[in-house]
């Protein structure tokens, strides 16, 4: 089974192949906003898409050597996310599946990045820890659902590293150059730690930093060891209070902010000294990405799941366990 799959949830318009029985990704193409300075305007990332989508889907076609006539399956990026950009994704994947006359199926954006770590990993029942620009989830499947242990109170771990790198005039995306610049951080500061049972907040951290930025006593490189060492600890202490609660042994990450070296690094630090097992992937499926859209379609289709277009709206605040998981 071939399956094109449309990622559009945010910044990144993606489109990809998968091949459900090679299981392989055949192409993932990533097309992101981006910014030198300031963030992203919902409106302004929408004809970003626009003008990106019918490029993204040829390249996805191309690079994988599939013609048209070969999809058998459109997977789409139903919710959560941005409406306004959803909806440009939307708006392909059912054109596609009416051209195509191939059934079409709406994929919740959070389930898609734990499927991936299944589809490329050997992990079989993993806690996630979702780490990306708006979301900040502990994960795991439960009495027949996806459910979130723990998350963020405020603010996405992307959304507040990508803010204070916007108060120390880094651009966006901000947090590869936080990494860059954390490398040669030498002092520890201070910083609210802010872990309230299997959840999260970091908007204290947010404040407390930018007064800290003003005041201009602290170099850049420092700052940003201590806001990495000091977020990423909580997440990843959240992370394995989740493990030690599910009792599950398998550990994966999603979400941009994954494919940061140091939180990765922590996260093993944290399976080792627990006997848990974690799994990494390359960068291109922890960033939004069509792969893990398509990888979840064909899972979901294969159960009996489709999404006629007529009940194919934009879900822009479906929660994780609002879906009801049919193919596990
Ligand atoms: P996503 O929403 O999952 O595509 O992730 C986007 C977020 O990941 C943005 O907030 C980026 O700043 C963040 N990000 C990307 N690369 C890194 C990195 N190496 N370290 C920390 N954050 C990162
Ligand atoms: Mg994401």
């Amino acid at each position: 089974m071939i399956c094109i799959g449309i990622e559009s949830t945010a910044h990144t318009f993606g489109a990809a192949i998968v091949d459900g029985e090679s299981r392989k990704v055949l192409s993932n193409v990533i097309k992101a906003f981006t910014t030198e300075e300031g963030g992203m305007v919902p409106s302004k990332v929408a004809d970003h898409h626009v003008d990106v989508c019918q490029e993204a889907v040829s390249e996805a076609l191309g690079k994988a050597g599939v013609k048209p006539g070969q999809v058998d399956l459109v997977a789409f990026s139903q919710g959560p996310g941005i409406g306004h950009c959803l909806r440009i994704g939307a708006g392909v994947a059912r054109s596609l599946s009416l051209v195509l006359k191939k059934p079409l199926v709406g994929v919740n954006h959070c389930i898609a990045h734990l499927e991936i770590c299944r589809f490329l990993t050997p992990a079989k029942d993993p806690v996630l820890l979702y780490a990306s620009g708006a979301n900040t989830q502990v994960i795991a499947f439960e009495s027949g659902k996806y459910r979130v242990f723990g998350e963020t109170l405020d603010i996405g771990i992307g959304n507040f590293l990508d803010s204070f790198a916007r108060a120390l005039n880094l651009g966006f995306p901000g947090g590869p150059k936080i990494e860059k610049l954390a490398k040669d951080g030498k002092k520890l500061v201070k910083l609210p730690y802010s872990v309230k049972g299997m959840d999260v907040s970091l908007g204290g951290i947010s404040t407390n930093l930018k007064t800290k930025i003003k005041s201009g006593e602290y170099s850049k490189e420092d700052l940003c060891f201590s806001v990495q060492e000091t977020a990423f600890a909580m997440l990843v202490e959240v992370a394995e209070r989740a493990m030690a609660h599910t009792g599950k042994s398998e550990l994966v990450l999603g979400g941009g902010v994954a494919c940061n070296k140091r939180l990765q690094e922590m996260c093993t630090m944290m399976c080792e000294a627990r006997g848990a097992k974690v799994f990494f992937l390359e960068n291109q499926f922890y960033v939004d990405n069509a792969a893990m859209i398509a990888v979840t379609g064909i899972e979901m289709f294969r159960a009996g799941q489709s999404t006629p277009v007529e009940k194919s709206e934009v879900r822009p605040s479906e929660r994780t366990d609002d879906v009801s998981v049919t193919w596990r």
